[in-house]
């Protein structure tokens, strides 16, 4: 899949401009392209407790989460799995339009939503999350850990 790095860059530099960063005054976007050839996007919301405050990686996936199509009834219990369009190539910049590297916290976040393979945009060029997030801890430490009787 060829990927238009200057365009992703491009999405995240215009979502930067409506960051919500009164505090830090860091604006931050963040762009990902789906496997499907979406492109979704997210923002920094900063909040006056601090810990509140969402980076724009979470805007993106949950961004992309909102994308997905209906996959039931609302009435559907929620272990009906929904299918969730699979990242493959994210960049995210600050107000300057130069790259800015996920969060560790968002370093998850973009595991989950990509995978180890999903590419990320660096100053230095993109690399695959597995650098950025070596021995990544994920859905399957969970399901093997989990305590008997749990479902
Ligand atoms: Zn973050």
């Amino acid at each position: 899949m060829d990927i238009d790095w200057t365009a992703l860059r491009a999405a995240a530099v215009d979502v930067a401009r409506r960051a919500y960063a009164p505090y830090s005054r860091l604006r931050v976007g963040a762009a990902g392209l789906t496997g499907d050839g979406l492109v979704v996007t997210g923002c920094n919301v900063e909040n006056a407790s601090f810990g509140l405050t969402l980076c724009a990686e979470c805007g993106l996936v949950s961004a992309l989460h909102a994308t997905a199509p209906s996959p039931a009834p609302a009435t559907a219990p929620l272990k009906v799995p929904v299918k969730v369009p699979v990242l493959v190539a994210v960049a995210v910049v600050a107000g300057d339009g130069d790259p800015l590297l996920p969060c560790g916290r968002c370093r998850q976040l973009l595991q989950e939503a990509g995978g180890p393979s999903l590419l990320v945009d660096t100053a230095n060029g993109p690399l695959p999350l597995s650098e950025l997030l070596p021995a990544a801890f994920g859905g399957a430490d969970v399901a093997a850990r989990r305590e008997a009787g749990a479902s």
